[in-house]
């Protein structure tokens, strides 16, 4: 098993349910090696190894493993999902369970990058119980039908699931699938998945005949429902990309019951023109990149005109977007000019625009206006302008200390401050100060060699 700088199970974590645990390292660690030996004796001469799932259940089953607050065992089986999700990721976390690597690419600019990723969790708000952020401890709304993409039920057409708790033994049929095989939905496992309704059918012998024959579409928005309504919105690990900056999100622990469906890479199948002769796919569709520009730059005359500012270069790039600090790739950003340098060349200010950003915003989200949307980037980038004119930019600090925050929620305040302590500051706001004039450069010399390369 690979161990690199192992890092202890905490002793004490707040688990989402409000119930505190307790864990021990080296129980854990001796009873998992017993159960890992035993499930690759089993397995060399088995056809599919059972789940990850119900393998880390096992473990936490051990002796003196888990216990509750005042000491007392634990039964992981009588444990709501989310809580025994995280402890799940925990025992991944510390490489109690070994976690592969998965193969990934990157959302914002392709480029491949293999990661662990219950190694990056953020722990510190689960041992330090700071559960009570609005939007990452939120708990899963189990009284509401949610909406999904049509599937047939029966004789009629459903847009609605419902779900309700499980506890890990009422979802063990599902959790001892092994995560790797075809999944066979039976009544059984539609009651371990805890779906209790689709539209209006509540029959589970109709819901696995639906869900078996679901369009890929459905299946895969009650299967991202389903990981909303077992995991933690806090079990993710944030993977920066080394090529663009981009934040990646990633789910923790990687191996989960139910597999997602895989995300297409960004620009797989399109054509940033469009295909020559081709027809928009759906009325609405998303503009080439000519009409595109053709509204950034009618749109940039207007509020130009209305904000009384001119000679700002305006740039539509079809490239990878540039991210902000936190990763997030932009809409638009604003490039200050510079003086005339040694060779007497001044470069103007720059408004940049990533059509690529645009595009993925409206594909994500069907209300994304993009007029609406090219009118406020601009303005946006103007007002940062005038605030450079003016010598100081509280829009920029502003945005800078919004990131910073939502880093600490993620974090948790006092590992935060453990860290600022240790003057591991440097991955919180140094970081951040440190590389932001990186990607301006960066932005500038790619607008040079662009304009160099004959647009
Ligand atoms: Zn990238
Ligand atoms: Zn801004």
């Amino acid at each position: 098993m690979p161990r690199s700088a192992q890092r202890p199970l905490p002793a004490r974590v707040h688990l989402p349910s409000g119930r505190v645990a307790r864990l021990s390292d080296a129980a854990a660690r001796a009873h998992a090696a017993a159960v890992l030996g035993a499930r690759a004796d089993r397995d060399a001469g088995e056809r599919a190894p059972i789940g990850a799932c119900a393998r880390d259940v096992q473990i936490l089953a051990g002796p003196s493993v888990l216990a509750d607050a005042r000491g007392a065992p634990l039964d992981p089986l009588g444990l709501p999902l989310p809580d025994a999700h995280v402890l799940r990721a925990l025992l991944a976390f510390a490489g109690v369970v070994p976690e592969e690597p998965g193969a990934y690419s990157c959302e914002n600019c392709g480029a491949p990058f293999e990661v662990a990723p219950s190694s990056l969790l953020e722990i510190g708000p689960f041992t330090d119980g700071e559960l009570d952020d609005p939007e990452l401890d939120r708990p899963f709304d189990f009284g509401a039908s949610h909406p999904v993409p049509a599937l047939r039920v029966g004789r009629a057409l459903c847009r609605s699931v419902r779900f309700v708790e499980r506890t890990v033994e009422e979802a063990m049929p599902l959790l001892r699938a092994p995560c790797d095989g075809a999944l066979r939905v039976t009544p059984s496992l539609v009651a371990a998945m805890g779906v209790a309704a689709l539209g209006r059918e509540r029959r589970a012998s109709v819901i696995a005949d639906a869900l078996a024959r679901a369009p890929d579409d459905a299946w895969a928005a009650i299967v991202d429902l389903y990981h909303e309504a077992r995991y933690p919105a806090r079990l993710v690990a944030v993977h920066r990309c080394a090529g663009c900056g981009a934040r990646n999100d990633l789910d923790v622990p990687l191996a989960r019951e139910l597999e997602r469906a895989p995300l297409r890479a960004p620009g797989d199948g399109e054509d940033d023109r469009g295909a020559p002769g081709s027809t928009p796919r759906r009325a609405g569709a998303f503009p080439d990149l000519d009409a595109f520009e053709a509204r950034v730059r009618a749109a940039a005359e207007r509020i130009y005109a209305a904000r009384g500012v001119r000679n700002i270069d305006l740039f539509i790039d079809a490239g990878v977007p540039a991210c902000d600090d936190g990763g997030e790739p932009l809409l638009g950003c604003y490039a200050p000019g510079t003086p005339a340098d040694d060779l007497g060349i001044a470069r103007p200010p720059e408004i940049r625009i990533f059509y690529r950003t645009f595009r993925l915003e409206a594909r994500e989200d069907p209300g994304f206006d993009v007029d609406a949307e090219i009118d406020e980037t601009i303005d946006h980038e103007v007002t940062h302008h005038l605030h450079h004119l003016a010598g100081s930019d509280p829009l920029d600090d502003e945005e800078r200390e919004q990131i910073e925050r939502e880093q600490l929620r993620r974090v948790g305040h006092a590992e935060a401050a453990r860290r600022a302590r240790r003057g591991a500051l440097a991955e919180l706001g140094g970081f951040v100060r440190a590389t932001w004039p990186i990607w301006v450069i960066t932005a500038v010399g790619s607008a040079l060699a662009w304009c160099a390369g004959g647009r």
